[in-house]
């Protein structure tokens, strides 16, 4: 009902000018018939002025409502953009900025192998390597990075001395 009110507003003002100046005209036609003619001229003159201006009035408030209108459905589809430079920084991102840093991962660790396992392992050639992976003969370099060369060399030592 109260949508567009600055339309409805220019389109009163249209009807004020017309009911107006059809009114003067009335009634300057039923003056003239009664041979008051200036009257008659005042009537329609200053009848004509009136509604005239008033509508000015009318239309321009009309006018006025549209265009305030229109700037704020301008601003609200602004404010609705999500990528308008404008655009406040959302709660959670700032609130990130004093949120400690994560954590670094972990750092790798091989799942325990049961002890009957590692000792099938073992008595099929393979090694245990210091960082703790029990691993099969096949395999040259252990998880951690260490060559299975090394790590028997290192330990054929260590039982050397
Ligand atoms: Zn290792």
């Amino acid at each position: 009902m109260y949508n567009n009110i600055g339309g409805k507003v220019k389109a009163l003002a249209i009807v004020e000018m017309i009911v107006g100046t059809l009114g003067s005209l009335i009634t300057a036609i039923v003056l003239w018939a009664n041979d008051a003619v200036l009257a008659g001229f005042l009537v329609l003159i200053g009848g004509f002025l009136v509604s005239w201006i008033g509508s000015w009035i009318t239309y321009a408030i009309g006018d006025t409502n549209e265009t305030v209108n229109g700037i704020r459905s301008m601003l609200q589809t602004q404010e609705a953009t999500p990528d308008a430079p404008q655009q406040p920084v959302p709660q959670a991102k700032a609130a990130s900025a004093y949120a400690p840093a994560p954590k670094k991962p972990a750092p790798y660790r091989p799942a325990p192998i049961p002890a009957s396992e590692r000792e099938r392992i073992l008595s099929q050639g393979g090694w245990e390597c210091p960082c703790g992976s029990v691993n099969h003969s096949y395999i040259s370099t252990c998880v951690c990075g260490r060559n299975k060369r090394e790590v028997l060399a290192a330990k054929q030592a260590n039982e050397a001395k």
